[in-house]
């Protein structure tokens, strides 16, 4: 997301995703008309590629598409961003919605739709991620989300359940990705220099973490580094 606060006058770049051409083009007829930019893809695959560059401010994301589905294309979107994202799902497909909003959509709009319900919905969300990405201190890295502000953690946007001393220690790995971080450097940092308790606490932990989201979601998070530590790594 971009963190810049002078963007309030920048055109915001709205993504349409959609393979009725002509509810694509009419929607995007009338967001250029509401001053956004507009740019739109026919089928799963560029939709997802220009999903990917994270350049869109809101994501309009039809979910029976040819190519990639919607709800996968969500899941992937979901790894590294936070990009608030409508679905647009065809009448009474109740499974659709709550699978997208457990993926992390923002909100839903069943075809066919009022436009200005739709422009109205984009206003407010667009609102609140404006608020929210001055506010919230958000961290992404291989498909984690953790925002520290809400105590929140998600992997590939499933809540995980973490306690505190968990949650504090994945968040400084992840706030040092990339970067070993040695048992001394991560106890004194999550349980403080004071702790004076055993060193392997620390271990103990990553396997807390290990179990609740490598195991659990069959990921590989967190990378030992045999006689140093551990390490969150990142491409
Ligand atoms: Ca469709």
């Amino acid at each position: 997301m971009k963190k810049d606060t002078e963007r309030v006058n920048d055109m915001q770049k709205i993504l349409i995703v959609e393979d009725e051409e002509k509810i694509a083009r009419f929607v995007e007829l009338e967001l250029k008309h509401e001053g956004y930019k507009v740019e739109k893809a026919f089928d799963g695959r560029k939709g997802l590629e220009l999903a990917e560059s994270g350049e869109h401010d809101l994501i309009l994301l039809d979910i029976m598409l040819p190519g990639i589905n919607g709800i996968e294309i969500l899941r992937r979107i979901r790894r590294n961003s936070n990009v608030p994202v409508i679905m647009l799902t065809a009448r009474d497909a109740v499974m659709d919605k709550v699978s997208g909003l457990d993926m992390g959509a923002d909100d839903y709009i069943t075809k066919p739709f009022a436009i200005e319900e739709l422009l109205a919905r984009i206003r407010v969300i667009l609102r609140k991620s404006a608020v929210t990405e001055t506010k919230t201190h958000v961290l992404h890295c291989s498909g984690i989300t953790l925002d520290s502000d809400r105590f929140k953690v998600t992997y590939n946007g499933v809540p995980v359940e973490l306690t505190a001393k968990e949650f504090s220690l994945l968040q400084t790995l992840m706030q040092n990705k990339n970067i070993v971080m040695s048992r001394d450097t991560l106890l004194a940092d999550v349980w403080g220099y004071d702790y004076l308790g055993e060193t392997n606490v620390v271990d103990v932990y990553v396997r807390y973490l290990r179990q609740k989201i490598d195991e659990k979601f069959g990921a590989k998070i967190i990378t030992t580094v045999r006689g140093v530590g551990y390490v969150i790594k990142e491409d």
